[in-house]
């Protein structure tokens, strides 16, 4: 067995408060213990690469949801990239790049359940973008709970982010119509210009409703709701018969400290027969294999680009966890925590 830097201490970040609205430095607490050491059938990760994701909010609230909140005093729940430093696991070798929950901080043990190894030729932050959860939610939200057909009309919301940004790529690539909405000119711009989205509305500038109704003049097929709220009310107003909404997040009510109104135009859903739906992507798990065979063709001939927003330091992960909330970010918000010791290609 190899084991890690002897020097080294494990940083933890851990939920010290249940957050009243945006979360603040105070509602988390930094530790540091020694570094563990694996036991037999056990493997020690050093991390990488942190995901920071909406759902976070949701966890660190004690509510009924389709996971248990994070307990108070818990290291904060987080999907990770990261190396084997230390192994007495018969299937993991030093140096194997995986993947895994393995939380906010720097080590980590695990007996190997839910660690997926990763190809090292490839850059990391890939299996967090459109090779991991949020491609995946992008590919399985668009075409199985959205059933979308080749030549429709497609919205989506939040779609310089993460997911939305792989939802309007997956769209074009099936010869849809795309509209992305997003807050801000660079946004609206990215959308455009680097990812090919035929239109792309700014829902922070005045004229938002009136630059919507323009950008959906067929109508929608397919609304891809990121963030609820207004921008999923006017989006029921165009709604063609048959569309379908996938509900995949309402990013727009994480933070809300009262409780929201529904939306107004739902009457549209029924006088044009549409559905919404809403769904986890670790629902379709039995089928990640299938869809990340055709992302990752997709990522190799160039038709999904992906970018990124690294937050260096794991020390500042709660507050680049507000990026999210307010929209600093665009791509897929990641806290680097170490870089790899083999280098992609
Ligand atoms: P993003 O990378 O899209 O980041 C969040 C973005 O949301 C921000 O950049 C911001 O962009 C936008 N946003 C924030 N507040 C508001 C608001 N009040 N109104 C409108 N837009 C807002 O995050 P992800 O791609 O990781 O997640 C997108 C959505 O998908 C979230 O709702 C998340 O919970 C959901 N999700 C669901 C999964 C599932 O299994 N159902 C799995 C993964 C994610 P802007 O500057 O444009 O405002």
């Amino acid at each position: 067995m190899s084991t890690a830097d002897p020097a080294a201490s494990n940083l933890q970040i851990r939920l010290a408060a249940r957050p009243h609205g945006l979360p603040k430095e105070s509602d988390f607490e930094k530790t540091r213990e020694e570094v563990p050491s694996p036991g037999e059938g056990e493997i020690l990760v050093k991390v990488l690469y942190l995901s920071l994701d909406p759902a976070m909010r949701g966890w660190m609230t004690d509510r009924k949801s389709y996971i248990e909140p994070i307990k108070l005093g818990d290291v904060m729940r987080g999907l990770t990239i990261g190396e084997v430093a230390a192994t007495r696991h018969p299937d993991f070798a030093v140096g194997d790049r995986v993947s895994g929950t393995f939380g906010w901080q720097q080590w980590a043990i695990s007996k190997g359940q839910g660690v997926e190894k990763l190809p090292k030729h490839l850059a990391p932050e890939l299996f967090l973008g459109p090779l991991g959860m949020t491609g995946l939610t992008a590919y399985f939200g668009l075409l199985e709970v959205g059933a979308l057909k080749d030549g429709e009309q497609v919205v989506v919301s939040a779609a310089a982010g993460a997911v939305g940004s792989v939802v309007g790529q997956i769209a074009k690539i099936h010869g849809c119509r795309v509209v992305g909405i997003a807050g801000g000119a660079e946004k609206c711009r990215f959308l455009k210009e680097e990812l090919g989205f035929d239109v792309a509305v700014d829902y922070k500038a005045a004229d938002f409703p009136e630059a919507l109704k323009a950008a959906c003049p067929k109508g929608i097929d397919v609304y891809f709701d990121n963030v609820g709220g207004e921008i999923l009310d006017h989006c029921l107003r165009y709604l063609n018969r048959g569309a379908r909404v996938p509900i995949c997040g309402a990013i727009s009510g994480y933070n809300a400290t009262e409780p929201l109104p529904g939306p107004s135009n739902y009457l549209s859903l029924l006088v044009n027969r549409a559905r919404m739906e809403g769904f986890i992507v670790f629902d379709f798990r039995a089928r990640y294999a299938e869809a990340l065979q055709r992302l990752g063709a997709w990522v190799a001939a160039g038709q999904i680009a992906a970018r990124y927003d690294i937050v260096d330091g794991l020390e500042n992960a709660p507050t680049a966890l507000n990026r999210l909330f307010t929209g600093e970010n665009t791509g897929k918000l990641i806290v680097r925590l170490a870089a790899p010791r083999v280098a992609a290609l």
